[in-house]
């Protein structure tokens, strides 16, 4: 275990910062949206890039609003959301990526993961639900699965929605007393809240040992939802951009194979007249 902490998440505003105009971030986010859905398109098309968005944060952090927003830029038959759960006896009758490694995206596709495979090292943590060296053995775990995705087409990117234990409060209230929101409520929100420093570690220890410069943390101020959004977005657009020229290329090697293909077709239907 490093002694020095590489995120000190109390030292990460969970707020724009100061001055942004929503405003302004609006526009800039519409353009980013926009961008997403070309990018998508392209990354479907061509199919040399599977996109891994593991979104992580605490119970109200604002998962689910995200996923809804980046599917909304993304073509249906290209997209799949993942949730992962209190694991199933048969899922814990094995290995702690024996679930995940099935849910990664194919190339082409775009996969959001609500929770992940982090969730080993976290609430299993806060709660001891494993002896203390199991859990330690799985940040390298992680590590090297990570690094076998991103070696085989997968551009991976992992968020970590960052909320203030107020913020987190208000919409837990807000989920009592809006009667559409109700659905969302569980007391095992209020008794993880107990619990905040403990995931505060437990978090600070995940991003720290499970972080290099090919996958970085993405720790992002979430207690306003359109400054949520637009860090998502720009990371997502930012990320991807770079692979665009490889990805036309590929296409557009694809378009000349189709025609040639077409064009022989034709030479031989006129043969036979
Ligand atoms: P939710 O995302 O609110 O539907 O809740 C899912 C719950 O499943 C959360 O309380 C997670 O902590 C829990 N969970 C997810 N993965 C694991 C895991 N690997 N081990 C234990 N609990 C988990
Ligand atoms: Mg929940």
């Amino acid at each position: 275990m490093p002694k020095t902490r590489l995120v000190r998440l109390d030292r990460i505003s969970t707020d724009p910062p100061a001055g942004t105009s929503r405003a302004r971030i609006e526009k800039l986010t519409r353009a980013l949206a926009r961008e997403l859905t070309e990018l998508d398109d392209l990354l479907y098309a061509a199919r040399q890039h599977g996109v891994l968005v593991v979104l992580q944060g605490r119970d109200a952090a604002g998962k689910d609003g995200t996923i809804r927003k980046l599917l909304d830029q993304c073509n249906a038959q290209g997209v799949r959301v993942e949730s992962f759960k209190v694991p199933t006896e048969q899922e814990r009758a094995h290995d702690f990526l024996w679930r995940v490694h099935p849910k990664v995206p194919a190339v082409g596709e775009i996969v959001l993961f609500n929770r992940s495979h982090y969730e080993d090292v976290l609430v299993t943590r806060v709660h001891d639900l494993f002896p203390r060296d199991v859990i330690d053995a799985r940040y390298d775990a992680i590590n090297h699965f990570e690094a076998l995705l991103a070696a085989n087409r997968t551009v991976v990117f992992k968020f970590f929605l960052h909320v203030s234990r107020k913020e987190q409060e208000k919409r837990l209230l807000e989920r009592e007393e809006e009667p559409e929101k109700a659905w969302k409520l569980a007391v095992g929100d209020w008794q993880e809240r107990e619990h905040w420093d403990d995931y505060t570690t437990a978090y600070e220890i995940a991003m720290a040992r499970c972080a290099s410069a090919e996958l970085p943390w993405h720790v992002v101020p979430a207690d306003r939802k359109w400054y949520r959004n637009y860090v998502v977005l720009k990371t997502v657009v930012e990320g991807l951009r770079p692979y665009t020229a490889g990805w036309l290329e590929s296409l557009s090697a694809l378009g000349k194979v189709r025609l040639a293909e077409l064009r022989e077709y034709r030479a031989a239907q006129r043969a036979k007249k």
